[in-house]
């Protein structure tokens, strides 16, 4: 394992910055105002090479790894969470498609997943709860060379916004009594698919998050994402790896953006004739906030690392969502405080930072989840 960035790794760094603050940073607080997902960013953010950077060449993609992923959702959440959810949730069906799909599937979708042509979402949620992944309601039916599927899911990232859902689905019980669970590729132009409820979301309002809505949706056979019954495989290692991996970079991205504000702030307000900053009160707000961006720093590029070595990362991105999400909402009220009044005015982006950061909770698996997998772990280990 090597958190040091390579000079290439630096020069990525550079250029997702630029980008940032060029494309993301000026209209973040427009997009989060109007819970407005500007798509027509999307093709540029593929050009830039963000999209597939982890997909091999052959593909369309770039044929790095998890590392440059994570610097690029780092970068990006500094500038704009929300739109960052937005990315991370394409590159959920991204990482499905790469990991699980056909070579058929992979050549067929991959070059436009990653050129950005097309926008995918991954619907896995139910309204009967996102931790019970296997009381999926959403059935998947055979009939004749066809599946037909009917259900609702919900919360899912790009619901209204995208071109393709893969969706997964009960296509039986094995002999434990449990349900099988498949995922489907479906296109949005199905008429048997369309998007539900739009959520009004707190946090990370540069994306849209919202239901989907099956009925009788029938799509050929050859739609069914790898092979039968890898549905759970899907949902755990794509949600867990790429989802988890995601905003705990996207939180580390808020973290410094705090620092930044922060020391800004704590520089330029004046009280008792010289600088806030000059007050120790206030050093120890900027103090927490580093400690906090470093730690998170340091357990997400490890569990990037891990990921790029082909080791188990559960316990790695669990640490490291767990902290961050927990980091960022600590290191946004540090900023809160450290401003006084200004810290709850709309004008500076605090609040934003604030309403991302317990909106990065629950995506990729709560803290309760995290915690389980931790204890497990560590019962093992250290016993
Ligand atoms: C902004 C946002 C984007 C999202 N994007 C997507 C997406 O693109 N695709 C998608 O499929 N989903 C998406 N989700 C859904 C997300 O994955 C779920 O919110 C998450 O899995 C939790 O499911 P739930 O909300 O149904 O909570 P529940 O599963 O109902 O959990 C409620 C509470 O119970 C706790 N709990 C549950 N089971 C246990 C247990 N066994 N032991 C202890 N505690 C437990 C949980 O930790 C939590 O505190 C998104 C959610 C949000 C907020």
């Amino acid at each position: 394992m090597n958190v040091h960035f390579t000079e290439e790794q630096k020069m990525l760094q550079q250029a997702f910055r630029e980008f940032a603050e060029e494309y993301l940073a000026p209209n973040a607080a427009k997009w989060d105002e109007e819970h407005s997902c500007p798509t027509e960013l999307f093709p540029l953010v593929g050009e830039l090479g963000v999209l597939g950077i982890f997909v091999p060449e052959e593909y369309g993609g770039v044929g790095l790894g998890h590392v440059e992923r994570i610097i690029a959702m780092e970068e990006f959440g500094r500038a704009s969470a929300g739109f960052t959810t937005f990315l991370f949730a394409h590159q959920l069906a991204v990482g499905a498609m790469n990991d699980f799909g056909t070579e058929e599937q992979k050549k067929q979708y991959l070059p436009g997943m990653c050129d950005g042509t097309a926008i995918w979402s991954l619907a896995v949620t139910e309204p009967g709860g996102g931790t019970d992944l296997y009381n999926h309601k959403v059935t998947a039916e055979k009939d004749g060379d066809d599946y037909i599927i009917n259900g609702r899911k919900c919360f899912l990232t790009n619901s209204h916004n995208c071109d393709y859902c893969i969706v997964t689905a009960k296509t039986g019980v094995n002999e434990k009594g449990r349900n099988i669970l498949s995922a489907f590729i479906v296109p949005m132009d199905n008429e048997g698919i369309k998007p539900g409820r739009l959520e009004n979301k707190s946090g990370m309002r540069g994306s849209l998050t919202g239901d989907m809505i099956l009925t009788n949706c029938r799509v050929p056979a050859s739609a069914m994402l790898g092979a039968d019954g890898k549905g759970a495989q899907i949902a755990l290692k794509e949600i867990g790896e790429i989802g988890r991996a995601s905003m705990s970079a996207i939180c580390v991205g808020i973290m410094k953006a705090c620092i930044e504000e922060g020391v800004k702030f704590a520089n330029d307000r004046i009280i008792y004739g010289k600088p806030l900053a000059k007050i120790q009160a206030i050093q120890w707000h900027i103090a927490e906030m580093r400690l906090n961006y470093e730690i998170g720093r340091a357990l997400i590029y490890r569990a990037a690392c891990y990921k790029d070595e082909g080791q188990a990362t559960t316990l790695w991105n669990g640490m490291a969502k767990l902290f961050g999400t927990r980091a960022a909402v600590e290191s946004a009220q540090h900023c809160i405080e450290l401003m006084g009044g200004y810290g709850v005015i709309t004008e500076y982006p605090v609040d934003r930072y604030m309403r991302d950061a317990l909106a990065a909770i629950s995506p990729g698996g709560t803290n309760e989840v995290h915690k389980m997998v931790i204890a497990a772990d560590t019962l093992k280990t250290f016993a």
